[in-house]
């Protein structure tokens, strides 16, 4: 029997004992939530396996999964070296399908079943002879190949062509479960990705501005978590900083408003996460891009809070993240118009370097425990779960 398959790699290091069997069975989950239904993931010496009819689509998906580190679109064979020829032919002509400038090979051969006759060289050198028979354009190139024609011999022959990878990083989940601070912009969806690809399982936080803002400027971010659960299951939490902003306005300096604001988010952010075990947040800043983004700025805001603030994107510029955004699939939605709570409050000159002092003492004309848990009170959550291709939402408060 012939079963088409997609041979999966992945990371080894610093994955011992207890670890490796936690990481393979985080990495095998996150494999199942791009699966089509009639496709079947295996585990089995170091390795995992996907049983598919489709390989080169299944593949697609699978690079979608942070985790693996490459791919191979093959297929598991009888121990026969009939089979074994006829599958490394359908290998390569479907390598030479997908690149028709594939014009040498290699194969390399293991055999770990040592019940089966033929030594690993012997392999190598039969199924060479047999593809180039098959393929007369084709030559031999053990130095420097354009395609390897990989053979496994267990208890099944595993023949496999193109090394294709995959995004590397840890399977979302395998590090535990942060708060992403979710704006509509471009840059927190790509800072929630790096973090996703560290292994961090993320609940999103949106604050909105409603009535000021509108209801849009909320769906962008639904689709902006759509996008980003094609990386890894999320949750949505929107909560109203109407009440907070309000405050603000009216009782503190004018240039203090976005410094004080993104106090309020951090605080409101970290309340909602002692509720559950999310041990970090993480944000989308980066150094010295706008006023709020010095490091005079940064050190007052997480000045609020005690939890640890992740920013993924610090030592990145604009340019890069706008790369990263389009490759990882947010920046389509993120540069649609939307009304930003901050765009709407944002002050004509806000100060670059607040002072601490001044913060502090600006935020004594305000009741901060009780509009954080005011804000908390407004708390609508959402559920963003990936199967095969598609996603589905569900609200579940
Ligand atoms: P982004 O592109 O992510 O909006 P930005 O460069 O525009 O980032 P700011 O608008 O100053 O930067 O926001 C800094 C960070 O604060 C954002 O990356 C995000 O993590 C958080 N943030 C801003 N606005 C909101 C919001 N309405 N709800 C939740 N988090 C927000
Ligand atoms: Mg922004």
């Amino acid at each position: 029997v012939n079963t088409k398959l997609v041979v999966i790699r992945y990371g080894e290091i610093g994955l011992k004992g207890k670890n490796r069997s936690f990481f393979e069975r985080i990495l095998k989950k996150q494999i199942q939530r791009v699966l089509k239904p009639d496709e079947e993931v295996h585990h089995d010496f170091g390795r995992l396996y996907v049983y598919t009819q489709e390989p080169l689509d299944a593949a697609a998906r699978l690079k979608e999964v942070f985790g693996v580190v490459t791919l191979s679109p093959g297929a598991s064979v009888e121990l026969d070296m009939r089979e074994i020829e006829e599958a490394a032919a359908t290998v390569l002509a479907s390598a030479l399908a997908e690149n028709p400038s594939i014009r040498s090979f290699k194969v390399e051969a293991r055999r770990s079943n040592k019940a089966f006759p033929h030594t690993s060289p012997e392999i190598s050198h039969r199924l060479g002879a047999f593809l180039l028979g098959r393929f007369p354009s084709m030559r031999v190139d053990v130095h420097d190949p354009h395609i390897t024609v990989g053979v496994e011999v267990r208890q099944r022959a595993l023949v496999f062509g193109q090394v294709i990878p995959g995004p590397g990083g840890l399977p979302v989940g395998s590090a535990g479960r942060a708060g992403l601070l979710l704006s509509g912009g471009i840059d927190s969806p790509v800072a929630g990705y790096l973090a996703m690809k560290r292994g961090v399982m993320l609940d999103c936080i949106h604050f909105h501005t409603f009535p000021y803002t509108s209801e849009r400027s909320v769906d962008k971010v639904r689709r902006l978590c759509s996008e980003l659960s094609k990386w890894g299951d999320l949750n949505l939490h929107l909560f109203s900083l109407t009440e907070v902003v309000e405050a603000i306005k009216q009782s503190c300096p004018e240039k203090l408003t976005i410094t004080i604001m993104r106090r309020f988010m951090l605080r409101i952010a970290e309340a909602f996460c002692r509720q559950g075990r999310r041990l970090a947040l993480v944000t989308g800043e980066s150094l010295g891009q706008v006023a709020s983004q010095t490091l005079e700025s940064l050190y007052c805001i997480e000045h609020a809070v005690s939890v640890p603030v992740l920013r993924p994107l610090i030592g990145f510029d604009k340019t890069e993240i706008v790369a990263l955004a389009r490759r990882m699939g947010t920046y389509e939605v993120s540069v649609q118009p939307f009304d930003d709570c901050c765009s709407l409050f944002v002050p004509r000159n806000p100060s670059t370097q607040p002072r601490l002092e001044q913060v502090i003492c600006a935020e004594n004309a305000l009741d901060v425990q009780g509009l954080v848990d005011a804000a908390l009170g407004t708390r609508e959550s959402w559920s963003y779960h990936r199967r095969g291709q598609g996603v589905e939402s569900t609200r579940w408060q």
